[in-house]
């Protein structure tokens, strides 16, 4: 017998409609490219999401057309976010940090029809352009006063463009499976790859971010995205932001620690979401400057593993409540959160790190299991570890165009790459990457590992191990290190500070100091490129 509810449609359309329907005063602030701070309502952003939608359409835009964004988070890209998506086009967000020959290729694969840039992008664009088979027209993210002197024949103004239309577009009906936005992944093997979200799984997405046991969002709160919305789509808080009427603060270009504490502190934010390497700048600049922002209460930390150091310096030093969260491009991103239960809330300090460092537990929607190298499921016992398999309604099943068409398993579980062990509490911890784990001498080593304990000595900013090949014992350990200003500790200091923490035979073998690690365009360590230098 079939349920006899309505089957109204999951749409990006509807996020922003309540949004300004419920909360219509509530307020988007934004650090804009030209250089002042910008404020309007969620009502102001609806209306302008539809002059988008109307503006698209008077360029003969369709249903399904893709349309690029090279764009720092600021207010015009969220009203891009809903306007192409909500007149049923594709909004495909590109990371300006790729390499330009990897932002060609994937504009040629996605086939986009427009290209909307922030002027920070713009030589970017022109040193591209001529390569692009498919974009008809660059649209210039700015007013007709900041229009820049450019070579290219069809570039747009932005604010033109919407300033022609009204905001009586009607957002169409559709069905919720339909493409509403594509992104493509780093691609550290082989091209980059489209992974390309439906309304519906951007909505079930959205209400999984809001929940208490994620970030907690409503009302109530002041929520700043310093995770770029190129990279998959901000965690898509954006989408969550008008369902729950948070208030939303954007940074746009000023990632420095100045410039975001003292917008954090202007607008009396109270959570936040970013990868562990811009932590680290900005904990630097807290304690250099004996500053910090007092309203923040939690930060969700993902993308690469969470030092432990780093848990501790945000609860001891500042009181505030770090949230480690795993997932990746192809789960929209979120599929676990570390989130202590109320027992473990009162444990001593020790014992509560110990857990922060775990991924978390799977989030209502995603399902996770472990298994071994003949597919076999492996116990949730917190020892035995094996590659992290995932399913759900806002996993991926298939790539953009993509030339392997069979991702999933024979049981329809995405492979995550990832090797984990999970506990019979259901905290997932990530061991490694397949690809990163050492091997050496018939033993695995975890490099995340290594690496958190080597972040936890006093003069270590950041840390990355290698396995490079070994005659005798396949692959052995190596310790990257980039040090605190003005520390000079020795090798053995350094190495020696493993020993009684870890197996002897997991101690690196030497350590290289750097002035700075090679980080990737979502904010981790390149680890290929790391094995390329020192191989
Ligand atoms: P991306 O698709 O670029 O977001 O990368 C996804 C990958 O980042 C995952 O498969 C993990 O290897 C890694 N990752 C994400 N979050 C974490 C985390 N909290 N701890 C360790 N690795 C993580």
């Amino acid at each position: 017998m079939q349920g006899l509810m309505m089957d109204r449609q999951l749409l990006i359309s509807s996020l922003i409609e309540h949004g300004a329907k419920v909360y219509h005063d509530r307020e988007i602030v934004s650090r804009t490219v030209e250089g002042p701070i910008h404020r309007y309502t969620f009502a102001d952003l609806h209306g302008r999401s539809k002059q988008v939608a109307g503006a698209l359409t008077a360029l003969g835009i369709k249903a399904a057309d893709r349309i690029a964004t090279l764009a720092w988070n600021g207010y015009r890209h969220v009203e891009l976010y809903f306007g192409v998506s909500g007149m049923e086009a594709v909004c495909h967000t590109l990371n300006p940090r790729l390499h330009p020959s990897q932002l060609i290729y994937i504009l040629n694969h996605a086939e986009d029809r427009l290209l909307f840039t922030d002027l920070t992008f713009l030589p970017l664009v022109e040193a591209i352009a001529g390569q692009l088979k498919t974009v008809e027209g660059i649209v210039v993210m700015t007013d007709a006063d900041h229009m820049p002197e450019s070579k290219l024949s069809n570039l747009l103004c932005y604010e033109d463009l919407l300033s022609e239309q009204d905001d009586d577009f009607v957002w169409p009906d559709f069905d919720e499976n339909t493409a509403a936005s594509l992104c493509y992944t780093s691609g550290t093997t082989g091209n980059p790859k489209g992974v390309l979200f439906s309304h519906r799984s951007s909505v079930l997405h959205a209400f999984c971010v809001s929940l208490p046991a994620v970030l907690a969002l409503s009302e109530s709160e002041t929520f700043l995205p310093v995770v770029p919305m190129f990279h998959v789509n901000a965690w898509g808080t954006p989408y969550a932001i008008p369902m729950t009427g948070t208030k939303l603060v954007m940074p746009g270009p000023a990632l420095d620690g100045a410039s975001l504490t003292e917008l954090m502190n202007a607008e009396g934010v109270t959570s936040t979401a970013g990868v562990p390497t811009v932590w680290s700048g900005l904990l630097n600049y807290w304690r250099e400057h004996d500053t910090s922002v007092p309203t923040l209460k939690i930060t969700i930390i993902g993308g690469s593993a969470v030092p432990r150091s780093m848990v501790e310096a945000f609860d001891k030093e500042f009181g505030i409540e770090v949230r480690q969260g795993w997932g990746m491009t192809e789960m929209s991103p979120i599929g676990s959160i570390n989130i202590l239960k109320p027992e473990q809330r009162v444990a001593p300090d020790t014992e509560r790190y110990d857990i922060q460092v775990r991924q978390g537990r799977a989030v209502y929607g995603v399902e996770m299991k472990i298994v071994d190298a003949e597919g076999k499921t492996l116990p949730c016992d917190g020892k035995a570890f094996g590659e992290l398999k995932v399913r759900g309604p806002w996993v991926s099943r298939a790539y953009y165009c993509g030339e392997e068409d069979e991702v999933l398993d024979s049981e329809g579980w995405f492979p995550t790459g990832d090797v984990a062990t999970i506990d019979a509490d259901g905290y997932m911890h990530i061991t490694d990457r397949i690809k990163d784990l050492i091997k050496s001498g018939g033993e695995w080593i975890s490099s995340i590992e290594l690496e958190n304990l080597a972040m936890s000595h006093p003069d270590v900013m950041q840390a990355a191990v290698i396995g490079i090949p070994d005659e005798k014992w396949a692959e052995r350990p190596l310790l990257i290190v980039k040090l605190k200003a003005e520390a000079a500790p020795s090798k053995e200091d350094l190495l020696g500070f493993f020993k009684g923490k870890v197996a002897d035979w997991s101690i690196p073998d030497d350590v290289v100091m750097v002035e700075e690690l090679p980080i990737g365009g979502t904010g981790k360590v390149q680890k290929t490129e790391l094995r390329k230098m020192y191989a």
